[in-house]
């Protein structure tokens, strides 16, 4: 997939709406359109990387600019204090359906071990 026809790049280039709930330079996060629990955003790069083994050595600080994001939109959630897991999901068996990287960040209940 290219990013022509990402859904994740037409929501950062506002072709397609979105829930937005934080945005800056190079991040962006918005509600997961199908929640798998009270509270599930995705925090995706803007960039049109497709998975987590594809961030180049040199944007190192990318990935951790998106995890402390996510750390942070789960203290915007008030879903911190109580617990949230983050999810990447890389590949098919890894069950990665939009080939844009993305961080899911899950909270407000409790989460089961092991995932599906
Ligand atoms: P993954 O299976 O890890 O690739 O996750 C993709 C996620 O993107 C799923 O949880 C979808 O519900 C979500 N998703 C797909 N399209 C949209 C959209 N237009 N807006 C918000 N979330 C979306
Ligand atoms: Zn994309």
């Amino acid at each position: 997939m290219t990013a022509d026809d990402c859904v994740f790049c037409k929501i950062v280039a506002r072709t397609i709406p979105a829930a937005l709930v934080y945005e800056d330079d190079s991040v962006i996060a918005f509600k997961d359109i199908k929640p798998e629990a009270p509270v599930h955003l995705l925090v995706v790069p803007k960039a049109h990387i497709p998975k987590i083994g594809d961030v180049p050595e040199d944007q190192q600080a990318l990935v951790f600019h998106l995890f402390r994001t996510a750390h942070r939109m789960a203290q915007q959630f008030d879903i911190a204090e109580d617990g949230y897991r983050l999810v990447i999901n890389s590949g098919d068996n890894g069950g990665q359906t939009v080939h844009h990287l993305h961080i899911h960040v899950l909270g407000g209940r409790f989460m089961r071990w092991p995932p599906g």
